[in-house]
């Protein structure tokens, strides 16, 4: 999901908000996914730390917009992990944020405390390919998955018409506006990968709208790894 740092995301969407609100939906599990950023992962991470009563995991991720403009997902073990990437996008995306057009990018604290704006055009594309970026995703020790794969822009599937196989990508994700069964129909390429289905909540009250469902032993990024690939006993539950 985004926080107030996305350009297009709601001012409210602060982490504390984020969480609080995927808590009463039952959530366990939320993804951090800013575009091309990722300040707003750390006040995520102290939030579910001190008020989240160990019943919200919160995984460090960036949507990172390629040169060919496709969202990928990128999902990372720790916060080091994430800001590594922020680095590597940063060093690559040209660019400032013009707020009126675009929107803000609040930088925020875990009690929504303004601590600044974030100068970036977050919503450009950087300077380097599809296969650039999960290459560099992998070699952090993160998860690229390919974004809302269903939608008719900024999805690989709208961008090239087709899932490359030089892509290597962990897993494909669906908007909430398909069902698995109508995007296998009309995606039948997707069968080569694990889907997944979130909400990629710009809003609060989208929250929930779509969730997957994982067998684990516990949360945490490992454990999604290991579903991912239907390995020792996890695996994701979708009809
Ligand atoms: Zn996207
Ligand atoms: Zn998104």
């Amino acid at each position: 999901m985004h926080t107030c740092l996305s350009p297009c995301a709601d001012i409210w969407n602060t982490p504390k908000r984020l969480i609080e609100k995927a808590r009463e939906q039952g959530i366990h599990i939320i993804g951090i996914s800013d575009h091309n950023a990722a300040e707003n992962v750390a006040p995520a991470l102290r939030y579910a730390e001190k008020y989240g009563s160990g019943e919200i995991t919160v995984i460090p991720g960036m949507e990172i917009t390629t040169a060919e403009e496709i969202h990928i997902l990128g999902l990372f073990g720790d916060l080091e992990q994430v800001l590594e990437m922020q680095s590597f996008v940063y060093a690559r995306l040209s660019g400032k944020n013009e707020p009126e057009v675009f929107g803000e990018q609040i930088i925020v604290n875990e009690d929504e405390e303004v601590l600044g704006f974030n100068e970036h055009l977050l919503s450009g594309a950087i300077s380097a390919s599809l296969e650039e970026v999960i290459e560099r995703i992998h070699s952090l020790g993160g998860v690229a998955i390919a974004a809302h794969v269903d939608r008719p822009s900024f999805s690989v599937i709208s961008q090239l018409g087709f899932i490359p196989e030089s892509a290597r990508f962990d897993a494909v994700e669906l908007s909430s506006s398909i069902t698995l069964k109508e995007a296998r129909r009309r995606f039948p390429e997707i069968a080569r990968y694990s889907v997944i289905s979130s909400s990629d909540a710009h809003y609060l009250h989208w929250i929930g709208n779509a969730t997957t469902e994982f067998l684990l032993a516990q949360p945490g990024l490992d454990e999604i790894v290991l579903a991912l690939k239907q390995k020792d006993g996890r695996r994701i539950l979708m009809e």
